[in-house]
């Protein structure tokens, strides 16, 4: 016999992971591989198509050239631990060591799932608040949590409070959070914030936010820091990146911020999962942080033009839009288009009409509560927009609102 023939397929499944079997591939990104496939204006994954700052793209070309091309400190070069501090300091009031509290992490995708297998036990629960961001379901799968769903409700997102504290209790190790959210633009406010503080602290389990929308922030919305509200900084992991505020996704540098002691635990965690994140774009990361508010403010009002182009845009073209608050995506409602299901609409609209949307079941536990959404990005320069409302055009008939 052959050593080198193939197994036969049945033994081969037999021999893969049993948690990777739980989950498919991304849909975002699937949708991404779509869009080029058919050369559709891709409004699906979230991923700017204008030029990240010039300052910080020079600042990333001097570290090269400056030969800071080896191995960071695992845990995030001190000039980008230091910028980081000094940051969440000045926007959030809320002071950290970054020494014994910081981990740079390649994306806060992986200070993520860096920070689930860091604190997460068999039997554990993960609470969940749906529709989420697809990665949160297989980092659930992975660090082998039970996640526990919690709806958010439109047209506002709301979540009912009761409901949230019956899903907590003495198996609850954490609650991920989203603020400003994907897929729904909901900004978490205050008084929510507190109450999902009130659980966590009388069940001692830990908040772990993912902030890194903060600064896409519109209509006098406020982002507010978990880690900013009293009792909060031993219950609560802050993960954030550089990807979206500075406009370079594909640099994959990211934080995870707890006390001293789950960050411990965290470091040596993504220690071994990936050593650390790109040397010389953590410099320019340092450089990035500490660029002047005005630049935040500014790239607030950007975002607020484009969300405000796109909502007139998908609202043209029969679509019912929840206008978001922060992120950069807008969620909508399909029910007008007559198409039994969010996937044979996604589908019809990438390969027919030329535009690429995110299915909404893809942030959904159960396929059916997405059935009527589906989520575009706003993340785009002009010629997209008016490519984009070309190719929509064609929609509207289909609305009902031909005039
Ligand atoms: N956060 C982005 C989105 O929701 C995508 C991130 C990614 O693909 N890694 O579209």
């Amino acid at each position: 016999m052959n050593p080198a023939s193939p197994a036969p397929a049945q033994s081969v499944s037999r021999r893969l992971s049993e948690k990777a079997e739980r989950f498919t591939e991304s849909v975002i990104r699937e949708m991404t591989r779509l869009a080029l496939q058919y050369g559709a204006i891709n409004l699906s994954q979230g991923f700017p198509d204008f030029p990240a700052p010039a300052e910080i793209k020079r600042a990333a070309q001097e570290a090269i050239a400056a030969d800071i091309n080896q191995y960071a400190i695992t845990w995030g070069a001190r000039s980008l631990r230091n910028a980081i501090a000094e940051k969440l300091a000045r926007t959030q009031g809320v002071s950290v060591d970054p020494e014994r509290e910081l981990t740079v992490c390649c994306g806060s995708t992986e200070a993520m799932i860096s920070t689930m297998m860091a604190i997460i036990n068999p039997g554990d629960q993960v609470v969940i608040f749906e529709p989420f961001y697809e990665n949160y379901g297989p980092d659930a799968i992975l660090s082998g949590a039970t996640p526990r769903f919690v709806k958010l409700r439109p047209p506002d997102w709301t979540f009912d409070r009761e409901e949230l504290a019956a899903t907590f209790g003495p198996s609850t190790k954490a609650i991920i959070l989203n603020t400003p959210n994907n897929p729904t633009g909901k900004v978490f406010e205050r008084e929510e914030l507190e109450y999902i503080r009130d659980l966590c602290v009388r069940w001692n389990a830990f908040a772990i936010t993912d902030e890194i929308y903060e600064h896409m922030i519109y209509d006098g919305a406020k982002h507010i820091s978990m880690a900013s509200l009293d009792g909060m900084r031993p219950h609560s992991v802050t993960i954030n990146a550089l990807s979206k505020t500075y406009s370079v996704t594909g640099w994959r540098v990211g934080w995870a911020i707890a006390a001293p002691e789950v960050t411990a635990s965290i470091r040596k965690v993504h220690d071994f999962l990936t050593v650390g994140a790109a040397a010389p774009l953590q410099e320019a990361g340092a450089a990035a942080l500490q660029l002047p508010d005005s630049y935040y403010e500014q790239l607030a009002q950007e975002y607020t033009a484009r969300r405000d182009r796109m909502l007139g845009i998908l609202t043209d073209a029969g679509f019912r839009c929840f206008k978001p608050r922060g992120a950069y995506y807008i969620m909508t409602d399909i029910s007008g288009f007559g198409f039994p299901d969010d996937v044979t609409f996604a589908k019809y609209l990438v390969k027919e009409i030329g535009v690429a949307a995110v299915p909404g079941s893809s942030f959904y536990q159960d396929a059916a509560s997405g059935r009527t959404h589906v989520r575009f990005t706003f993340c785009k320069k002009e010629s997209t927009f008016q490519a984009a409302a070309e190719r929509l055009e064609k929609l509207k008939a289909r609305a009902g609102v031909n005039k």
